[in-house]
């Protein structure tokens, strides 16, 4: 199988005849909260809204399953869903009920008598161990919810949890919802085939957690464009002086093969020659341009400067394929934010030309909707690490857990 088919044959939504059926949706509410417990941002709910509306004119009943949060398999009511509900019953305009968990008889007794038209949202999945668990027993009692399941949460397709893989392994046919359907197609094209040249941009802060996505990137893309707080990783393994900056030191070693790799293969690897140095990560702060050469010593790099942005616009203007994860400095303070702005609006530049842009990740997304570019970008993927392990060619367990196009259905 190749790699691409392993995403783009996988039964959907529109493979499948629910009328009258309980249908088990996996989608992805875990909306950043105010601390007041509103929802600041309900862009995740929207987005799975075609899904729930797609169940529902074909006269399926919608039992809706997400996580919130890290409760760690307890009850915390700061991420329980029912803010969710609320938000939910306005956008939808009909009925929505809580369920008081997910699982259990008075549960399942609420999702066999749900009505026509009615939609069930149960209890944040996390609220129980054996979800991180991915429990058989647990994944049983979600199957015994219901008569198909969709997978609409593409954001956690890379976790082979209960509520993402174990119970869609049991509850067949199981099938990708909209928004993920949408995912694969558009992320599965930067896997079979894509326009040359691709390239990838890579920042943001959770460095360990993406270093080793550099290594498989190496053998699909043509260049790699490295802002961030990642890069001071890498600025640090050549020896640049990077002051008081973020960096991980368990990777560095990791850091320096990379580059050589890079090397070998031939490929441009991409990091900044020079950078915004801050007296502190604050607005308002004092701030200084500085070359690699010089560094920042007593200082903490927090954009990139504008030799480096000329680079990496050159780079992206010639692109045909692009995908980007993680802005390119500290963006949510102004001061810091010009590097990953600009950015941002030069792949939508590309983008608007003809190159196919894909970009991942919670932060990178909010970068781009705050420089106004959403619309002008081929996709903005509602996944951040699970679109990093697409990109690498990794096969996302939630994903591989989904039936076949073409599987007999039990
Ligand atoms: P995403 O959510 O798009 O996957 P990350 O969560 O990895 O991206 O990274 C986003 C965060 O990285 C932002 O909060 C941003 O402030 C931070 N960041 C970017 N550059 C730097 C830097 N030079 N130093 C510290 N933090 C940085
Ligand atoms: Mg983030």
């Amino acid at each position: 199988m190749s790699r691409s088919e392993y995403s783009d044959n996988r039964m959907t939504i529109e493979d499948v005849a629910l009328s009258g059926k309980r249908v088990l949706v996996r989608v992805d509410f875990n909306v950043p909260l105010s601390e007041d417990g509103k929802i600041d941002d309900d862009f995740r709910i929207r987005a799975t809204l075609p899904t729930i509306e797609c169940v529902l004119a074909q006269g399926g009943r919608p039992i809706l399953l997400s996580h919130m949060g890290r409760p760690k398999g307890k009850r915390v009511d700061g991420l329980s869903l029912a803010p969710v509900r609320a938000r939910l019953e306005g956008l939808l305009g009909r009925k929505v009920h809580l369920a008081p968990d997910c699982v259990g008889d008075g549960v399942e007794e609420m999702a066999a008598s749900l009505g026509p038209g009615e939609v069930l949202l149960l209890e944040n999945c996390r609220f129980h161990l054996e979800e991180t668990e991915n429990e058989p027993g647990f994944a049983a009692k979600l199957a015994a919810l219901a008569d198909v399941y969709v997978n609409d949460a593409f954001g956690t397709a890379h976790r082979a949890h209960a509520s993402t893989e174990g119970v869609a392994r049991l509850l067949r046919p199981a099938v990708a919802g909209l928004l993920m359907k949408k995912e694969l197609e558009f992320l599965g094209k930067l896997l079979a085939g894509p326009k040359r040249p691709y390239v990838a941009i890579l920042g943001g802060a959770k460095i360990s957690g993406k270093i080793e996505v550099l290594k498989n990137l190496m053998d699909r893309v043509d260049a790699i464009l490295v802002g961030g707080g990642m890069a001071n990783t890498f600025l640090k393994a050549e020896g640049v002086e990077i002051g008081d900056s973020l960096y991980e030191e368990t990777v560095l070693d990791v850091a320096r093969e990379i580059i050589d790799l890079a090397e070998t293969k031939g490929i441009a690897f991409v990091l900044p020659d020079d950078f915004a140095v801050a007296d502190e990560v604050r607005p308002g702060t004092r701030i200084r341009m500085a070359m690699r050469e010089e560094g920042a010593a007593g200082g903490y790099i927090a954009d990139i400067g504008d030799k480096t942005l000329v680079g990496f616009i050159e780079h992206i203007a010639r692109a045909e394929t692009i995908f980007w994860n993680g802005p390119m400095g500290v963006f949510e303070i102004e001061d810091f934010s010009r590097g990953t702005l600009e950015v941002a609006q030069s792949v939508a530049a590309a983008s608007q030309g003809g190159a196919f842009a894909v970009v991942g990740g919670g932060d990178t997304a909010s970068a781009v909707a705050k420089a106004n570019v959403k619309d002008k970008i081929t996709h903005v993927s509602t996944g951040g690490g699970a679109s990093l392990e697409f990109v690498e060619g990794k096969e996302l367990p939630g994903i591989v857990a989904l039936s076949m196009k073409g599987e007999v259905q039990p």
